[in-house]
């Protein structure tokens, strides 16, 4: 497998202009396996003009039947390579295979969902009261900035590109410093699917270095970011400053309630992977879990044994379900968050240990008699920790749900469906499941309340988000 280690811009592999490489390590060998170019300020300017010129001169004025056969002939480009995607994102990330390849194929499908949206997007005739004629526009904006996060690399890049580009932009995509591969590829392969060169950039590069220059440079229209709420703050200011439109999808605490008269038995068996997947690295992670007192022990209990039974490994082997954390300073951040659990006298009720002597993995880890002061209760972790809690009522439990300063997912366990619909809208949520775990639907909004974001991606409300609205009148 050849690794891409350059930026790719204006439809080429290139080097960067200073010469600059950042080193990558396998999380699960804690080996450096390749260098890859890192973009500067010189790189920025270059690839955000020459995105600037390929909007203007064509991606901006195709007709939307050429924009559609070209994004559906990225999404069947993409899925000639799914097995090459995934091995490059597990080698970067340490993603288990089987969670790498099932992330390739939504990548894949969420090109096609739009490749499909773009003539089904359309604006109103209103009846205005002078009478002529009014209808609305959905214009493009010019070049996009999409920043994206480690933790699913090329799923979310694909939930930012695509609608970008399907409603006739052009995009500028940053990676993670830590994950650049799976980018690089799709930029790579977008452009052999014949998306024209200039139309979307790759920059790996530091967000220190390079992310303020993007989020502020004059061509730049819009910044689609996911990340940390602290870097999503940092980022809306900056766009203040010639009002740059934005979406932020940031950090998440989200609750999973199981009620005594759900079938919690399913819920507890469940659960473990709506926190623990990914190592717990999830935006989405179901990192405080709220159960009614009269299921708490035996739920308890079912919780601790599934988590056991997880298979923490290997993330190339297809049985592996954890794979390690994505760096060593993630491990020690998660690490630090434990031993401030063990100095507060929270309990293990399992994990808190390295399972292997090599790799930067870490136990799942059960935590009971958590403060609800505490750090472990109220802070994004973003690793494999998980902090249960009995309730006795509801009104009181719903407040101290929504007693976060995130609100961005959760899940919901009742078989009373009056209680489920109550619950549904107390929950301060962007996102929220019942009897089920799941967060994301390609066709779905999805996106945070409060420090957890701005903005949505997925279904077709991300196009609005990469659109501007223009009322034109005509009178008669
Ligand atoms: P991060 O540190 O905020 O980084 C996110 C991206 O921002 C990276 O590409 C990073 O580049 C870049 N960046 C860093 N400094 C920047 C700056 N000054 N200006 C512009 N960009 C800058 O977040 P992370 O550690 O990669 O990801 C974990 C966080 O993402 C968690 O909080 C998680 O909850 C959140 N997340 C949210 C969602 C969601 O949909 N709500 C989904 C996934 C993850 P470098 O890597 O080069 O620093």
């Amino acid at each position: 497998m050849t690794l891409p280690t350059q930026l790719f811009v204006d439809g080429a592999y290139r080097h960067s202009a200073s010469g600059r490489r950042t080193t990558l390590i396998n999380p699960a060998t804690e080996e450096t396996f390749a260098e890859v170019a890192a973009a500067d300020l010189g790189d920025v300017n270059s690839a955000v003009e020459s995105a600037q010129r390929a909007w203007e001169s064509g991606w901006r004025d195709l007709p939307p039947g050429k924009r559609t056969e070209i994004l559906f002939s990225v999404s069947r480009k993409l899925r000639e390579h799914l097995e090459e995607i995934a091995q490059l994102e597990t080698l970067h990330v340490g993603k288990p295979i089987s969670d790498a390849r099932d992330e390739a194929g939504l990548g894949a499908r969420v090109f096609e969902y739009y490749a499909g949206g773009i003539t089904k997007f359309y604006g109103q005739t209103i009846p205005v009261a002078r009478g002529g004629f009014d209808f609305t526009l959905r214009q493009p904006m010019g070049v996009v900035a999409a920043i994206v996060p480690w933790n699913f690399p090329f799923a979310i890049g694909c939930w930012k590109v695509a609608p970008a580009l399907a409603a006739g932009n052009c995009v500028v995509l940053k990676p993670a410093s830590l994950s650049p591969l799976t980018a690089l590829k799709l930029g790579e392969l977008a452009h052999a699917a014949g998306l024209p060169a200039g139309v979307l950039q790759v920059l790996p590069g530091s967000g220190s270095t390079i992310g303020d220059a993007l989020v502020t440079h004059p061509l730049i229209r819009k910044v689609s970011f996911t990340g940390s709420t602290e870097i999503g703050r940092r980022v809306m200011e900056l766009a203040s400053r010639d009002l740059k439109r934005i979406s932020l999808e940031l950090g998440g605490k989200s609750p999973n309630i199981v009620f005594a008269d759900a079938d919690w038995q399913r819920a507890a068996e469940s659960s473990p992977m709506s926190v623990f997947a990914n190592t717990g690295q999830d935006c989405c992670a179901r990192s405080r879990v709220f159960v009614e007192r009269s299921i708490f022990e035996p739920f308890v209990e079912m919780f601790v044994s599934a988590t056991r039974k997880l298979v923490v490994g290997e993330p190339t082997k297809p049985e592996t379900q954890l794979g390690p954390l994505v760096s060593q300073g993630q491990r020690q951040t998660v690490e630090e968050y434990l031993s401030n659990a063990r100095k507060q006298g929270s309990r293990f009720a399992c994990g808190g240990g390295r399972p292997h002597p090599k790799g930067y993995y870490l136990e799942p880890t059960v935590l009971l008699d958590v403060g609800k002061s505490d750090r472990c209760w109220r802070e994004e972790i973003f690793g494999p920790v998980v902090c249960i809690t009995p309730f006795d009522d509801e009104a009181q439990m719903l407040k101290d749900v929504n007693d976060s300063s995130y609100g961005l997912s959760g899940s919901l366990w009742t078989n009373d469906l009056r209680r489920a619909l109550r619950v549904s809208r107390a929950v301060q949520s962007g996102v929220l499941s019942v009897n089920s775990h799941s967060s994301v639907h390609v066709e779905a909004p999805f996106g945070g309340f409060k420090t957890s974001g701005l903005g949505r991606d997925l279904g077709m409300t991300a196009m609005e988000g990469y659109t501007e609205l223009k009322n034109v009148y005509v009178a008669e």
